[in-house]
């Protein structure tokens, strides 16, 4: 693990040491039903609320508008559905973009399929950037749900969320950000933006896996989805995973407090890869926006490339990445979302999606970009199209 370069950490993080530190007794001494009547038990109830103060406090949110979900998969499900179910008889039209993760498409594609709702799925510009002016024509008096991720998984780039809300309380229409990738990496106020509906997921800034948030802003019907018992006021039942939240809760805390210190450092560093990798490599380009991205976030195309190839390269030499493209039933396909911001199938599938972490040095990056070098000239010097272009 020493040597290795990890630079997937928009897929995953590595739960931090204190986080599992905190964690520990929760599976051990402290694991007791947060139901229970006796104080000993009881007392994790408390653990899960302090953990819910430090997410509202994060979000600018109060604290009994906070859920705590399975993860961001079903924090995004549970505020689709839920809104369609209970919005159903003000209309059943449904906007979102095209970028967003599966869990919000996929959900989208059910809600139209088994339950007859209408979806509007906008384009993004070159950049991935939804224009507001798109989003303004697009709603109907039947309009009941805007969901516009915060900040895309694959190309880091950032929403103008703020404007979105402002458009959608206006309107009078339910706003869901999927913010699995921006909380806990930027500033996020539910309040000055108008959020009324947010996920986040725990694996994906430092905290545990299988937990994750949904904020929900009071007076907004979220009514479960699923039917059990009475935790989390009634609306997600099921006994609390004590553990994973009272980690989640530990890495929101670490990931508040240190955000503008690690935001820049690793935009120092994407900087350099960036730079480096466009004013050495030709037939490249950077997808998503420059400036409007997260901080950690490098997503690069290139001509006469297979993304699947430079990556099996990077891994001999101990480096992470992902590429933008997914093997779905035997064929490699190209993303949407690069598909959605114009890029051609080549390019699409020439692509490399590289995630920092605050603790990649700068020695590292300069590793990091002197292999990519390697692989890309090597992988080119056997391409008869780079030879005879
Ligand atoms: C990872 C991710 C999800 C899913 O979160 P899980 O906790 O893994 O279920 C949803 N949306 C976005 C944007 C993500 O990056």
């Amino acid at each position: 693990m020493n040597d290795l370069i990890y630079l997937d950490n928009a897929a995953t993080t590595r739960t931090k040491p204190e986080v599992v530190e905190k964690m520990l007794p929760y599976f051990t001494e402290n694991f007791g039903n947060p139901s229970a009547i006796y104080d000993f038990a009881a007392r994790n109830k408390k653990a899960i609320n302090d953990s819910r103060q430090i997410v509202a406090k994060a979000l600018n949110a109060d604290m009994r508008d906070i859920y705590f979900t399975s993860g961001g998969t079903e924090s995004d499900n549970w505020a689709l559905v839920a809104i369609a179910e209970n919005y159903a008889s003000k209309g059943k039209h449904i906007i979102t973009t095209k970028i967003e993760h599966h869990a919000v498409l996929h959900t989208c594609q059910y809600l139209e399929k088994q339950r007859g709702f209408e979806v509007t799925y906008l384009d993004v510009d070159e950049s991935g950037i939804l224009d507001i002016s798109k989003l303004e024509s697009a709603i109907r008096p039947d309009t009941i749900l805007i969901s516009v991720m915060f900040a895309n998984n694959e190309i880091g780039t950032i929403q103008p969320i703020a404007e979105i809300g402002a458009l959608a309380r206006e309107r009078d229409i339910v706003f869901h950000t999927d913010a699995v990738q921006a909380f806990g990496h930027v500033p996020i106020d539910v309040e000055t933006m108008n959020i009324d509906l947010l996920s986040a997921s725990g694996h994906k800034f430092g905290g545990p896996k299988g937990v994750g948030i949904l904020y929900a802003r009071n007076g907004i019907n979220i009514k479960s989805f699923m039917h059990g018992g009475a935790q989390e006021r009634n609306r997600r039942p099921g006994t609390e995973n004590v553990p994973a939240i009272v980690g989640l809760g530990e890495a929101v805390r670490i990931a508040t407090s240190h955000m503008a210190e690690n935001a820049e450092k690793t935009r120092k560093v994407r900087d350099y890869i960036i730079d480096d990798i466009l004013a050495d490599v030709d037939h490249c380009t950077l997808n998503g926006h420059r400036e409007k991205r997260l901080p950690n976030n490098i997503n690069m195309s290139f001509n006469f490339i297979e993304g699947e190839s430079l990556l099996i390269m990077l891994d001999m030499e101990g480096i992470c990445a992902s590429s933008g493209s997914a093997c779905t039933s035997g064929a490699v396909e190209p993303s949407h979302v690069l598909q959605a911001i114009g890029l051609s199938e080549e390019m699409a599938k020439g692509s490399v999606r590289m995630t920092l972490d605050e603790n990649i040095s700068l020695e590292d990056a300069k590793k990091v970009c002197n292999k990519l070098k390697e692989i890309i000239n090597r992988l080119r010097s056997m391409s008869p199209a780079y030879k005879n272009m």
